[in-house]
């Protein structure tokens, strides 16, 4: 089989890799419909998050069952079936208490650009649609596996409801999926922070009631002038960067609400500043298994089409030139079919 691999940086190569197959009884091996490039893993693509050597990419993924180990009960081959980037149990106290993706059993997935997969822990992490979905749903069900999973967290972990004053840092597909959940909580004004027309554009689409182009102080600055000089009751956080989080942590209202998911690196949090802002604060990797059943629900009932972040579409054995694409920002994001 052959699958993609990262060697350094701007070095991905799809190349031989060994057959997965079930290797504990709560296994189960997966035949990948869809996989995509995630703005996560541009960071080791870029060289920003170092690599331990060659390094098997991808944890965005939905497919057909092909096998399943002893102790697998509700996952049965045949069945189309979406997982989370995060492998978990679902019975831990983590899990339990609705993070899934700090699951005491976690493994992150990191082998789904690839035509198979084995995906450990199968009950827990997998779940199946009722029948095998229509083909034009299929990249709305791939979206949320993660980056609509991610984005729905940075909406529900900023606090919005009805009526939510929103503001959105980072117009990636995560970002734009930020906005899209913002407006399933009812969002009433939110702001998406673009200066890319083609991005505004879906940013509309899904919600957006505003854009704002300045970014750093200045886009502060704007956000405060279109709130009354309160600033946003939730702001999200979807970059990682120290510009980005300042930003986002300046924008809030007193005692507003800040999600964070872009993977931060290199960001520090002055404990003073923080301290007279009042915000809320949570960040870390979703657990997008505990929203997997609603979001599937959602898209398989047509209420919401968050795979419209995929803008290009390529054959897997072209991943290098998704990861091109995404890099230079010419692709929102890139969707693979084997
Ligand atoms: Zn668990």
């Amino acid at each position: 089989m052959k699958g993609t691999v990262l060697y350094g940086p701007r070095d991905i190569r799809f190349e031989d890799r060994e057959m997965p197959r079930i290797e504990q009884p709560t296994d189960a091996v997966i035949r990948i419909t869809l996989t995509c490039v995630c703005g996560s893993d541009l960071w080791p693509y870029r060289g920003l998050q170092p690599i331990k050597g060659p390094q098997p990419m991808g944890h965005e993924y939905c497919g057909v069952v092909e096998e399943v180990g002893s102790a697998v009960k509700t996952v049965k081959p045949g069945q189309f079936v979406i997982g989370s980037f995060a492998t978990s149990d679902n019975t831990c106290p983590n899990c339990l208490y609705g993070y899934q993706s700090a699951c005491v059993q976690r493994e992150f997935v990191s082998r789904a650009q690839a035509p198979i997969l084995r995906v450990p822990l199968a009950d827990g992490t997998l779940v199946a649609t009722p029948g095998m979905p229509s083909e034009d749903l299929m990249p709305s069900l791939l979206a949320t596996s993660d980056v609509l999973g991610t984005g729905w967290f940075a909406a529900d972990a900023a606090n919005v409801k009805r009526g939510s004053t929103v503001v959105v840092v980072g117009d990636g597909a995560v970002g734009l999926l930020g906005v899209l959940s913002a407006k399933q909580m009812g969002g009433e004004r939110i702001i998406a922070m673009s200066r890319h027309p083609k991005r505004q554009e879906l940013a509309r689409e899904f919600g957006a009631t505003d854009i704002v182009a300045e970014r750093g102080e200045a886009g502060v600055e704007r956000i405060l002038e279109m709130t009354r000089g309160v600033g946003a009751d939730s702001v999200l956080e979807c970059v990682g960067t120290q510009e980005s989080m300042t930003q986002a942590i300046q924008s809030a209202r007193k005692g507003g609400h800040v999600s964070y998911v872009g993977v931060p690196h290199g960001v520090a949090f002055k404990g003073e500043e923080l301290f007279f802002t009042l915000v809320h604060l949570q960040g870390g990797p979703a657990p997008v298994r505990r929203y997997l059943p609603k979001l599937i629900d959602l898209v398989l009932s047509q209420k919401i089409h968050p795979g419209k972040v995929f803008d290009l579409t390529l054959p897997l054995q072209e991943v290098a030139e998704a990861y091109r694409a995404m890099d230079e920002r010419r692709a929102i994001k890139a969707l693979l079919r084997p």
